[in-house]
């Protein structure tokens, strides 16, 4: 089904997409309590790493509840366990909110040779998420996503991450 394409930013519907390792809590802080802006956080559980936040009974506050959707991962969960979590849990939220543009906050940081965490990402893994992300963004947003680097602390990871993100951004 075609999608109406909007350029009135002040009222479009946001979904953010957040992969890093470690839970948004900044990005949940701050939205909350905004039902035209869809949080999601997949990251390591928050018994297991910092911030400690980011249980899944974290929903949102007031008008924003159930706009913010947490989904903690088990320590050692690889590719095949997170992009179940991914496709499940996540991706129908998306759908069912229908946003008008698709932020990710990309950190690279849930790869299996990073030294921050316990998740075991593997390069392909990150470029399955991506695509998932681009198809979505696609099917609702005209295309509109905008990625903002987040964590990574293995260099050389980090950069191989990033290249095959940017494929996948950039694939017709
Ligand atoms: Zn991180």
């Amino acid at each position: 089904m075609p999608v109406t394409c909007r350029t009135n930013i002040s009222s479009v519907k946001i979904a953010i997409v957040d992969f890093d390792v470690h839970h948004g809590n900044g990005t949940q802080a701050c939205f909350e309590d905004d039902p035209s802006v869809l949080f999601i956080s997949l990251h390591q559980h928050p018994d297991t790493l910092y911030p400690g936040s980011g249980y899944a009974y974290e929903t949102g506050d007031g008008p924003g509840r159930g706009t913010t959707v947490n989904i903690p991962l088990s320590p050692g969960t690889d590719d095949r366990g997170y992009l179940e979590a991914f496709d499940r849990r996540a991706m129908p939220v998306v759908d069912r909110f229908k946003p008008e543009m698709l932020l990710i906050s990309a950190g690279f940081d849930a790869h299996a040779e990073d030294p921050l965490a316990q998740l075991q990402l593997t390069d392909d893994g990150f470029a399955d998420i991506t695509r998932r992300l681009v198809e979505c963004a696609n099917q609702h947003t005209c295309g509109k996503i905008v990625s903002l680097l987040e964590g990574g602390y293995n260099l050389s990871v980090l950069g191989r991450c990033v290249v095959r993100h940017l494929i996948e951004l950039c694939r017709e």
